[in-house]
This record gives structure tokens, sequence and C-alpha cells, in this order.
């Protein structure tokens, strides 16, 4: 497959003009700026899949009201230690953020919160979430579901049965956070989404088809499409692969348990087929000042790290890099080059940004 062209636009222009179409979609001016930032912080991040190429999807849900502007979270549940939300179907960079707040406040003042969120709209790039908390001191452990999204084949199977389910760690360090944050699935929704928008094609074995045979194929998942336009990947016959094997797998299970059962959100099994989508998270605040002696931590934890990074590369071009460095280098890079998008990616912006009657840049 030929190597995709790019448009890059500069990051400034691209947040004005998704925040104006949010405000066109009806939402106030804060939550706009919030969904804005966030897509194009996950660009920064190197994360497409998780970038503004959401934005049809993210319009045509709120107009189909999916997904709803101006929530602020119920609390259902409140045990001081942990306490349950329902973010009532808003968008998840409200709502998520909100749970977060909750959170952080929590583990400042106690030592450790845990948090379950359910009905949160998409969430996006959840180490968004563990950098918030990172950025106030905490540690943060988030298991994530999609109830309503059956997408992945557990480890031997050729049928979806889990969600794509996200995990995620931030541990606060000085000198900036380590930031794991992952799909259980081979490969992120996403990116199978980028890919079908001319984007970076996928892994061979990154799907696979309900017979049983390894794909790239965007097809797999979303059927037959046209060029430009949203992806349904309730059209395809196959399925995203689990990662890591038996062990991937068995962390994409827990998350449907932990996130999804246990939050009553709802599993991707066939009780919550219900065609809402919506995320559940079960997030652990913990904060390490109150949890032992921090200095002592942070100067392990950094030697550690150092050592780890000292460890003699396979390949010399590549150094062993920790979890959220790329992240960061690619931050870096972006912040001056611009966000590239496919052609595809960005004209379905503007057709988008056209049926809303908001100017392009
Ligand atoms: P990925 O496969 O790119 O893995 C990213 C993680 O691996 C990061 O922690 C990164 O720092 C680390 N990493 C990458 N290269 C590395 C290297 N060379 N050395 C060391 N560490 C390295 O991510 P993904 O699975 O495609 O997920 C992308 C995003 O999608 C994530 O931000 C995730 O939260 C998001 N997501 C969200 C949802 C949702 O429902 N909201 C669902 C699925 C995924």
């Amino acid at each position: 497959m030929a190597e995709p062209s790019y448009i890059h636009i500069p990051v400034g222009e691209l947040q004005s003009f998704v925040t104006r179409i949010f405000l066109a979609t009806g939402c106030a001016q804060k939550e706009a700026a919030r969904i804005a930032e966030h897509l194009v912080g996950a660009n920064l991040a190197g994360h497409d899949s998780h970038g503004v190429v959401r934005v049809p999807r993210y319009v045509e849900w709120q107009q189909a009201g999916y997904v709803v502007a101006g929530r602020t979270v119920e609390v259902v549940n409140d045990g001081g230690g942990f306490a349950l939300l329902d973010g009532g179907f808003g968008f998840g960079q409200t709502v998520a953020e909100q749970a977060t707040e909750f959170g952080i406040a929590r583990a400042i003042e106690q030592g450790a919160a845990i948090v379950g969120l359910r009905n949160a709209g998409h969430i996006g790039r959840v180490g968004d979430y563990a950098e918030m908390a990172a950025r106030a001191g905490l540690i943060s452990i988030h298991f994530v579901n999609v109830a309503g999204s059956v997408l992945v084949a557990p480890f031997g199977g050729a049928e979806r049965r889990f969600s794509t389910a996200p995990f995620c760690v931030g541990v606060p360090l000085p000198g900036g956070p380590v930031i794991l944050d992952f799909a259980t699935s081979l490969v992120a929704e996403g990116k199978v989404l980028v890919a079908s928008n001319g984007g970076k094609p996928l892994p061979e074995d990154a799907l696979i088809t309900a017979e049983g045979a390894l794909s790239s194929d965007p097809r797999t998942l979303y059927g037959d499409y046209p060029p430009v336009g949203p992806r349904n990947p309730a059209a395809g016959t196959g399925a995203i692969r689990a990662f890591g094997g038996h062990k991937g797998s068995g962390l994409a299970l827990m998350c449907e348990l932990l996130a999804g059962a246990l939050t009553g959100g709802g599993t991707s099994g066939p009780v919550a087929a219900r065609g809402r989508i919506a995320n559940g998270m079960l997030s652990v605040f913990l904060s390490p000042r109150h949890f032992g002696d921090e200095a002592a931590f942070q100067q392990a934890a950094r030697e550690y790290l150092d050592w780890v990074k000292s460890c003699r590369p396979a390949n010399p071009e590549e150094p062993v890099l920790l979890p959220g460095e790329p992240e960061k280098r690619r931050r870096q890079e972006r912040l001056v080059s611009g966000v590239p998008l496919t052609p595809e990616t960005w004209q379905s912006i503007l057709d988008t940004a056209a049926r809303l009657g908001v100017e392009a840049p």
C-alpha cells in the first residue's frame, strides 16, 4: 500500500475549528473547547485514532441523541473511599473529566479513592485522565470498557465478544509522569478507522475474519464503505483481535467485568446490546504522599526507570523507551509541524462543518 499523504493543520487553528463545530451542535463554550482540546490533544500525542477523525461520528451521535451536551455526573452511591457516578450519556470529555476531578479531590483529602463511572459518551484517549491525576501528584489506574460495542475476538475465537476495552496507569514523577495507556485489542478501533480513511495501514494480523483468517483490511470490520464518510462497525462480519494472546484477552475480560458489570453500565455482551455506545470506567486514585515516603518512592522509581532505559537496545537505532515517551516526543514535534491529517479525514471534517454552517479555517 502507498504511503498516505498528509495535510498539516496548525494546532491552534484546528482546535478553534473543532470548538466552533461543537458550538454549532449546541455545546456551551467550555464543553466545545474541552472536546476540541481533548481530540487535538490525542492527535498531538500521536493517537490519531482518538483525535479529530472522530468529529463526524461525535456530531452524528449528538444529533441522534446518543450523546448529550451539558451533562453533570450524578452521584449514584458515595461510600467515602469509593463512589459510583453516572454520566447520563454526556460527552465523555465532560463527564470523565468530572469523574477524574472527583477522584482527585477525594484522593488528595484521604489518600486514595475508587471511582466508578458509567454511561459516559466516548471518553477518548484515556491517558488524558491519567495525566490530569498525575498533574495533581496522584497515581491512577483505569479499567475502561465500551458497553454496546462488541468488536474484539477473545483469544482463540473468531467472533466478537469484547469491546476494545482500554487499560491505563499513570505514575507521577519529577521530570514527567510515566503513562501506560492502550486498548486491549491488537489495535484500537480508531486505528481501523484511520486506516479506512487512507491513513496508516494496519498490521497484517490485526483483524480476524468470521472464517478465522488473519486480515489487515478495514472491510473485515466495516464491510464495504465509500472513501469519505462515517464507518459502521456493525456492518462487518469479522473482528479485531485481542492483544497479547491469552494474557491480553484476559485483561480485556477484566475491563469488561470491572468497568462494565461492576459499574452497572453494562458489558459489551448481549445484555447490553442496546445500540447505545457508552464508556464505563473504574478508576483507582492513590496519593504517594499519603501512602508512604514520597521522596523515597520518587528516587527508587527514577533510579529504576533510568536502569530500564539504559538497557542495550536490540536495534541501535531504536533506544528503549518508557511508556509515555513516544507521546511526549510526538507532542513536541506536532506542536511545531501541525497535526497531520489524511485528505479523507480532513474532508470528512470539512463536510461535517459545512453541514453545520461552520466556516473552515
Ligand atoms: P498503542 O498500541 O499505541 O500503545 C500505547 C502505549 O504504549 C502508550 O502507553 C505508549 O507510551 C506505549 N508505547 C508505544 N510505543 C512504545 C515503545 N516503543 N516503547 C515503550 N512504550 C511504548 O495504543 P492503542 O492501543 O492504539 O490505544 C490508543 C489510544 O486509544 C489510547 O489512548 C487508549 O486510551 C485509546 N482508546 C480509547 C477507547 C475508548 O473507548 N475511549 C478504546 C480503546 C482505546
